[in-house]
């Protein structure tokens, strides 16, 4: 014989979808952290930004999808002849298959995350390979430079909870971006320096690509932007000391 559900069984479901609401990305607030178009979005103790503090000179190069055997040390060395520091996202594979273009990247003074083990699109994966894409490309990456991973940027900018579950347990930070150069579209050198100096500002996250195809306009643009940033006073540095340096 059935039985009527009892007053607790009622409270216990009323308690789960209460949960389910709460921790729900909807219902999360996006803060405005500063002035200007610094902001970042606060699920629970995992941030994620889209640029750093605008009060000081400085702005974030950041390019995904390597190393590279051609386009990564030719991105380097435009960045030693304007002694400037960027951030590289790394894909897990790809580090394995050149971890001395990785070494090399930590002894020029950059800054590497991790961008995954093998750039998966979060809306076809199932949630626990995305975690564990995360989890395997930063102990990799640890292991191979004994630096610490700080950041995490995920493929296609695709939000996914199991990246925010990632992020929050190894104690990193998602960082997406403010000026998206859209280079792997291959739109043109003159574009892509463009697209950097109309929309940048103090604080602005640059993204860009130094792997996943031919990226030849992206180093020619990198030079012009470089020189541009010069006149404009505004410094390239790694995310971490965007983020955690306080004083110049
Ligand atoms: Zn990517």
């Amino acid at each position: 014989m059935n039985k009527a559900p009892s007053i607790t069984s009622y409270i216990v479901l009323i308690l789960m979808i209460s949960m389910c609401v709460f921790t729900s990305f909807g219902t999360l607030p996006i803060v405005n952290a500063q002035k200007n178009n610094d902001y970042y979005y606060m699920p629970k103790d995992s941030p994620i930004f889209w640029s750093g503090p605008n009060s000081k000179k400085e702005i974030a190069l950041s390019f995904d999808d390597g190393p590279d055997p051609i386009y990564t040390p030719k991105i380097l060395n435009i960045l030693s002849k304007y002694n400037v520091k960027a951030t590289f996202f790394l894909v897990g594979e790809q580090a394995k298959l050149h971890p001395q273009l990785v070494q090399r990247i930590i002894a020029d003074g950059h800054e590497i995350g991790s961008h995954t083990m093998t750039h998966p699109n979060a809306n076809n994966t199932p949630p626990p390979t995305l975690k564990s894409e995360v989890m395997e490309s930063v102990t990799y990456l640890q292991n191979l430079t004994s630096q610490e991973i700080r950041f995490f940027r995920p493929p296609y900018g695709i939000l996914s909870p199991s990246y925010f579950s990632a992020c929050s347990d190894q104690g990193i930070t998602m960082i997406l971006w403010s000026v998206d150069t859209v280079d792997w579209e291959c739109p043109s050198f003159d574009i892509i320096v463009e697209r950097v100096i109309s929309q940048i500002g103090q604080g602005s996250i640059i993204l860009m690509h130094d792997g996943g195809g031919n990226r030849q306009q992206t180093v020619d643009a990198l030079d012009k932007i470089l020189c541009e940033l010069e006149q404009m006073q505004l410094r390239p540095v790694t995310l971490s000391k965007l983020f955690f340096t306080v004083t110049e």
